[in-house]
């Protein structure tokens, strides 16, 4: 069988020790075996489903101050949200499921990112709440953080969107967005690889809705 990443994410069932010959196994095992679907199996361990959900991401210092980041591996289904990689979990978005064994209840509303970093799934970054204030709130953290880099003490929210849109597009260089904007080159790097004003989302993720999925 060829390595993939799932290998060596498999967990035994918790309730008879079976072990599943892959990660996908252990959910059908508990529906074969126990009767439970993947949420009714969790439900009952939802310790060790977070646990999991934070053994199975990359911890990643994006705000010190809130502690790390739970970045979920893999893929984005959707504008940067990720589903988990947890043995036996449901079909769900990472962070949605967080706040569903963080709390006990699924969220019923959007499910805000106080760290803006969508592949995150720490529970201690999330909080359930409504579109419009997810709005208000980003548009807060963007006026707080403007200036806070002598480097790119030029760039504000929307020069950094502008400047991601060019050079998305193509036909403008690091140096040409440089001199247009008065920055540095390594600034413009920075700004386009998202190693700065990573919390500034896109504009087509703006535009849109923000984060409902159901599931
Ligand atoms: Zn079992
Ligand atoms: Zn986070």
């Amino acid at each position: 069988m060829p390595a993939s990443p799932w290998r060596g994410e498999s967990a035994p069932c918790r309730l008879c020790g079976h072990e599943s010959p892959n990660p996908k196994g252990l959910a059908k095992h508990v529906q074969a075996a126990h009767g439970l679907t993947a949420f009714d199996y969790y439900g009952r361990f939802p310790g060790e489903f977070l646990a999991r959900l934070r053994d199975t991401a990359d911890l990643v210092e994006n705000r010190p101050e809130l502690g790390s980041c739970w970045e979920v591996r893999g893929r984005p289904v959707r504008r940067g949200y990720k589903t988990t990689r947890v043995a036996g979990a449901p079909c769900a978005l990472a962070h949605r499921l967080a706040v569903w064994a963080d709390t006990g209840a699924w969220p019923e509303d959007l499910v805000l990112h106080r760290c803006d970093v969508r592949a995150c799934a720490n529970p201690a970054h999330l909080r359930v709440g409504s579109h419009a204030e997810n709005m208000r709130e980003r548009a807060q953290r963007e006026r707080a953080c403007r200036g806070a880099d002598v480097h790119t003490a030029q760039l504000d929210a929307d020069r950094v969107r502008a400047i991601r849109e060019l050079y998305r597009d193509g036909g403008c260089t690091y140096a040409t967005l440089a001199a247009e904007f008065g920055v540095s080159r390594s600034a413009i790097d920075h700004v386009v690889n998202r190693r700065t004003f990573a919390w500034v989302p896109d504009d087509s993720a703006r535009a849109g809705g923000e984060d409902f999925i159901p599931w």
